[in-house]
């Protein structure tokens, strides 16, 4: 039994999703299948649920866009069989619901929208494969992925989801199940979800619970790189890799897999294969555990959008553990991310995720005690496994703001 992953670009035409037929048809075994939402639908539904919740002119206009693109994948897929009955449906219920008026939980209503992107996509690929002779079943996760109520960030419920999954992926009479990722429910069945990329982790919660074989995760790169090679050249692909370092990498803003992927998987030492849909027959990366020592290259990780704060106390006092408490503290109520900390007797240097916060904001409060030094448009550049040579060839190329090592890993805080 194996679980396979596919994302909104393995799923982005009709061609894709005759892609992802050939792979999932290779697969002899019992295969549960994990989908995103089409291509960059769901960014597509957040700007509808925008214009929903502000009652915006057009609310209508992006509700059509977002059909459209889904009319032609069907169109290419199906032709004159037209559009199967469920995904029919579903469009008429978004409508309807966009019709409503949306109640004063945003969050609530966010969840409530953007599950359409994963409940459409599965039942495309679903009745697809059917229609190609390939019978599967069609699986509303939120029928077992119970989860608590915190709307677009929710917390899982282990031990009634296991068990659920175990209940409902019986493989009685199937050998494929296809289901949504991302999405969740509550004890009262109101749509949840996990935070935004969070299929992989759908993927390894099923993974986890049905103690697979393996989960394997379906990407447009061969496997995990040293480097996004969009940002960087001269790439090496890495073969294997421990838990631990994957989530090192993705959790200093590596964005292959979602950080919280890693530990269902570790706990039950279910290898995670990253692979490519393009050339699906080359093995990939696998995250696995590793008892030897294995030699990796310097992996280069970067984390766009970062502030740079500096305080100091009004009163010149030394920074104490207390000045860190408070500003850490009232930066998490704030929603703000802190992804490095330094510190001197005088200073407190924070080095923030400012991608849309409001920081006018949070600078007036913070001064009412502190004198603020910001710098904004900073990219924190994560090194593991650096090298001398890495290290001065940085110091040469960049302008660097703050630079903190340890042992195995090296941050340093660049302009964009
Ligand atoms: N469709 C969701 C998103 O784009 C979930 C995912 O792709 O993992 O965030
Ligand atoms: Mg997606």
């Amino acid at each position: 039994m194996k679980v396979f992953k596919f994302g909104g670009a393995s799923v982005k035409d009709a061609e894709a999703v005759e892609n992802v037929y050939q792979i999932i048809k290779s697969e002899r075994g019992k295969l549960v299948v994990v989908i995103s939402a089409m291509g960059k639908s769901t960014d597509l539904l957040e700007t509808l649920i925008k214009a929903y919740y502000n009652n915006s002119d057009k609310k209508q206009a992006i509700f059509e866009a977002f059909k459209e693109y889904h009319l032609e994948i069907i169109e290419g897929l199906f032709g004159e069989k037209g559009m199967p009955q469920e995904v029919y449906q579903l469009f008429m219920e978004l409508e309807h619901k966009l019709q409503t008026r949306p109640s004063y939980d945003y969050n609530f209503e966010y969840d409530q929208i953007i599950c359409f992107g994963e409940l459409i996509s599965t039942h495309i690929v679903s009745d697809y494969l059917n229609a190609s002779g390939y019978t599967n079943t069609w699986m509303d996760v939120r029928t077992c992925l119970k989860t608590d109520d915190t709307f677009r960030d929710a917390k899982v419920d282990w031990e009634w989801t296991e068990e659920l999954i175990k209940t409902e992926f019986t493989f009685a009479d199937t050998n494929l199940y296809i289901t949504q990722g991302f999405i969740g429910s509550t004890t009262t069945n109101l749509t949840t979800t996990l935070g935004r990329e969070g299929s992989d982790f759908t993927a390894a919660i099923i993974g986890s619970s049905l103690l697979v074989k393996s989960v394997s995760i379906w990407k447009d790169v061969p496997g995990i790189l040293s480097a996004d090679p969009k940002k960087m050249d001269g790439t090496v692909m890495i073969n294997e890799l421990s838990y631990k370092e994957a989530v090192e990498m993705t959790h200093s803003g590596a964005k292959v897999i979602h950080p919280k992927t890693m530990q269902p998987l570790h706990n039950q030492g279910i290898p995670l294969l990253v692979k490519s849909f393009v050339e699906p027959q080359n093995p990939g990366t696998v995250i696995h555990k590793i008892d030897h020592k294995i030699e990796l290259p310097p992996i280069f990780i970067l984390k766009e959008n970062q502030v740079l704060i500096t305080l100091s106390a009004k009163d010149f006092s030394i920074i104490s553990i207390n000045d860190i408490d408070r500003v850490v503290n009232f930066l998490i109520d704030k929603l703000i991310k802190v992804t490095l900390m330094q510190q001197s007797a005088i200073d407190l240097n924070i080095v923030a995720d400012a991608s849309d916060e409001n920081l006018e904001e949070i600078f007036d409060e913070l001064s009412e005690h502190y004198n603020i030094r910001y710098n904004t448009g900073l990219t924190l550049v994560t090194i593991r496994h650096y090298t001398e040579e890495v290290l001065d060839w940085m110091v040469k190329e960049k302008d660097i703001y703050l630079e903190q090592h340890s042992r195995l890993t090296a941050r340093m805080l660049v302009k964009e």
